[in-house]
């Protein structure tokens, strides 16, 4: 067994306790505690500025919170010293942004394979391989030569998905991933993150979709300056809860 390998599902892989973080003067975490299990898919919600990325950049090494625990899939990610340390965590930890980064002057093809292939050393025939079955799952073959500038938003930000998923992460983190899209392009992108969790990839998902987090979630988080007010169930969170701010915020779906 090894580390990689050892979290079977149910078992904690993301665990933050009494996480603080400051940005200079300004606290930004005031004690976060969470735990999310394999296979389960945890949605964030809340208001601009509750610090919803970041609690994900914590998760995946990108900031180093002042006080707390952080474990991600066994590793102590508070207490990694080194760059070359967060690297290795980040291989093992996928994060997709609002704004999808491709290189454009990459095809799609090439914009998937190039991690693997440097980061990893992975084999270039098995990484095109792989490449074009990630490509099919985003629903994109016959994309494989485009280069991102050929694409819609929704189709560059689903190759930057397959992107992510190339790694062969253990999780994976969306952070406001349809945010910047057009409405008509939307709903391909969480087509994709549907099936993806539907085939039990570990995902936390900050989002604004209120009724794909309703649907797809195991369990809602809703943060306010920079504290979790409350989690539970979709049916919780966004129906039965008694916290007016939370009605407020989620007010309208019924
Ligand atoms: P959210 O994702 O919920 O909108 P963020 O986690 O991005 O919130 O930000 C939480 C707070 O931290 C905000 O007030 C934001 O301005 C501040 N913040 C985020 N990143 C930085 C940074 N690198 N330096 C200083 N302040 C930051
Ligand atoms: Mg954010």
């Amino acid at each position: 067994m090894t580390a990689s390998t050892a979290t079977e599902t149910g078992a904690a892989i993301v665990k933050l306790e009494d996480v603080h973080l400051s940005f200079g003067q300004t606290e930004v975490l005031k004690g976060i505690d969470l735990t999310i299990n394999k296979g389960d898919a945890v949605s964030i919600i809340g208001p601009s500025g509750s610090g919803k990325s970041t609690i994900l950049r914590c998760i995946n090494a990108l900031v180093t919170p002042q006080s707390g625990k952080i474990t991600v899939a066994g590793t102590r990610v508070d207490q990694l010293t080194k760059e070359s340390e967060r690297i290795q965590l980040r291989k093992r930890v996928g994060i997709v942004f609002q704004q999808y980064n491709l290189f454009p002057h990459l095809t799609v093809l090439d914009n998937i394979v190039l991690a693997p292939t440097k980061i990893l050393g992975a084999d270039r025939t098995a990484t095109v391989k792989l490449a074009r079955e990630l490509l099919e799952k985003v629903r994109l073959s016959e994309k494989a030569d485009a280069y991102p500038g050929q694409l819609s938003g929704g189709q560059q930000q689903r190759v930057a998905i397959a992107r992510a998923l190339a790694m062969k992460p253990e999780l994976v983190l969306f952070d406001e991933v349809t945010s910047a899209l057009d409405p008509e392009t939307v709903g391909e992108v969480l087509w994709v993150i549907r099936d993806l969790i539907r085939d039990g990839m570990t995902s936390i998902l900050v989002t604004h979709e209120m009724r794909f987090a309703e649907e797809i979630s195991d369990t809602v988080v809703f943060t306010e300056n920079g504290r979790i007010v409350d989690h539970g169930s979709p049916q919780q969170i966004f129906h039965t809860t008694d916290n007016p701010r939370i009605r407020q915020f989620v007010g309208g779906l019924s």
